[in-house]
């Protein structure tokens, strides 16, 4: 997409990792994190990439298209809206190897990056949740405005950290546990407790919790 499709208010790197193993005990995967904004103001999103929908990149084979858009198609109506906002300013790349998913601002847009050795073998279960948090992550930077990111954290249970590094858990940062809630969220819950995810308590009501992303979900999909 051209750089003057978006225009970005505030920029913002965004390498996050998604863990597989947790709950099994194992952790197989390494997680990066490399969060510098986080309750940062929101991308005005042109008219052009608004209409634009999800791009592959040229070496995303059918398959792994087909299973990708399917686990946006398994989302709540409210959630499928938010990711039709944002859609078209993300591009899908697939990876072999750590992190088991990724997504990556640039000032023209997303990428998002997920372990095709991984969900295309032995953790096919983790596909929709690991596509609905990544493109968690997208919504969170494009649309969610900083007060509202802020209420959505406030609703999110804190717990005390399971890991040295502090990356698991109720403590982990706030781009994790919006883009974990988001998914659960988005997905009614139906996620794998060991499977991918940062082991991120949930809210005692999902629906709750959600509330103000299906009002925003009604504000986008009304604007002008
Ligand atoms: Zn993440």
């Amino acid at each position: 997409m051209p750089p003057s499709a978006i225009r970005i208010v505030v920029v913002v790197v965004v390498i996050v990792g998604i863990l597989v193993g947790w709950g099994s005990g194992v952790f197989a995967k390494s997680i990066e994190a490399t969060v510098m904004t986080p309750f940062e103001e929101t991308f005005e999103i042109s008219r052009a990439d608004r209409d634009a929908g999800l791009r592959f990149a040229p070496s995303v084979k059918q398959a792994d298209r087909d299973w990708f858009l399917a686990a946006i198609a398994s989302a709540r109506p409210e959630a499928q809206r938010l990711v039709a906002e944002v859609d078209g300013l993300v591009e899908v790349r697939m990876h072999r190897g750590d992190p088991f998913g990724v997504t990556i601002g640039t000032d023209e847009g997303f990428i998002i990056a997920v372990d095709v050795a991984s969900l295309d073998r032995d953790r096919v279960q983790d596909r929709n949740v690991t596509v609905l948090h990544e493109l968690g992550h997208v919504i969170d930077h494009a649309l969610v405005p900083a007060g509202l990111n802020r209420t959505l954290d406030d609703g999110i249970p804190r717990s005390a950290c399971t890991s040295p590094t502090e990356m698991i858990g109720g403590c982990t940062a706030p781009e994790e546990r919006f883009a974990d809630t988001f998914a659960k969220w988005a997905l009614r819950g139906a996620v794998s407790q060991a499977g991918a995810g940062y082991a991120i308590p949930s809210p005692a009501s999902l629906e709750d919790w959600g509330a103000p992303l299906g009002a925003l979900a009604i504000d986008v999909a009304t604007r002008g």
